[in-house]
C-alpha cells in the first residue's frame, strides 16, 4: 500500500514529499497549455460564474478532453452569494451533463445547500466528495443514503464545534477525505487532528484514505 498524505482539495502545490494533492485549477488558461506536475481538479466554482457561462462550459470541456484531471470541481451550490440560484443550478446541471461523457468524480462546494444536493445527487451517478463539509448530522444521514458519497474536512477540525464532532463520530472512515483548501495549515496536522477525534492511528487513517481514493475513482495521473 503506498504511503502518503492525500490532500483531496487545496489551492497550492504539495508542501512536502509525503503529501499528494489534488490542486484546484478552476478553468486556468495555463492548464490549457501546460500539463501540471501534480494532479488537479477543474470546474466552474459558483463564485466565479460569468454571464457567458456557456463559454465556461466549453473551456471546461476542452480541459477535460486535453488533460486527465483527477476530478471535476470545485463546483456546486452556494446559497449565501448573490449569483441567482437558478443560474447556479443551470451551471451545475450543465456540468452534470458534460460529465456523462467523462465520468469523473466530483469535488463539491456546498454552502447552506445540503437540501439542494439531496435533490441534485439523483442526477449524479459518479462519486461525490463534499469539500469543507459543514452540514449537520440529520442532513449527513440523508446524504449517506446515496452510494459513493464522501465528506472532506479541513481546518474546521482544529476547533471542532459540537455539531462537527457529532458528524465526525457518525461518519465511518470509509466515507471521508481530508484537505487544507486555502488554509496554510499542514495536511499532516489535519490528519493528526482527525485521528485524535476518531481515536485511530494516523497510519491507519492514511491507508484508509488511500483506499477511499481508489474506491472514489480518483486517478493521480
Ligand atoms: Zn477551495
Amino acid at each position: 500500500m503506498p504511503d502518503y498524505f492525500l490532500n483531496i482539495h487545496t489551492h497550492r502545490k504539495p508542501q512536502s514529499e509525503d503529501e499528494v494533492v489534488i490542486r484546484n485549477a478552476y478553468l486556468s488558461e495555463t492548464l490549457q497549455n501546460h500539463r501540471p506536475a501534480y494532479p488537479v481538479s477543474a470546474g466552474i466554482h459558483p463564485w466565479f460564474i460569468e454571464n457567458d457561462w456557456k463559454n465556461q462550459i466549453e473551456k471546461l470541456r476542452k480541459i477535460l478532453l486535453e488533460y486527465p484531471v483527477a476530478a471535476i470541481g470545485e463546483c456546486g451550490i452556494d446559497r449565501v452569494i448573490d449569483i441567482h440560484l437558478s443560474t447556479q443550478y443551470e451551471v451545475m446541471e450543465a456540468q452534470i451533463a458534460l460529465n456523462q461523457h467523462f465520468n469523473k468524480p466530483w469535488i463539491i462546494h456546498c454552502v447552506k445547500a445540503c437540501s439542494d444536493f439531496l435533490f441534485l445527487l439523483k442526477q449524479i451517478p459518479q462519486p461525490v466528495i463534499f469539500h469543507d463539509y459543514r452540514c449537520n448530522l440529520t442532513q449527513t444521514k440523508s446524504l449517506m443514503k446515496y452510494n459513493r458519497v464522501y465528506f472532506s474536512f479541513g481546518k474546521s477540525l482544529l476547533n471542532p464545534t459540537p455539531k462537527l464532532k457529532e458528524v465526525i463520530d457518525y461518519l465511518p472512515v470509509e466515507n471521508i477525505f481530508l484537505e487544507t483548501d486555502t488554509s496554510p495549515v499542514k495536511i499532516q496536522e489535519i490528519y493528526r487532528q482527525y485521528a485524535d477525534l476518531k481515536k485511530i492511528s494516523v497510519s491507519k487513517l492514511k491507508s484508509g484514505i488511500v483506499r477511499n481514493q481508489h474506491n472514489a475513482g480518483i486517478n493521480l495521473l
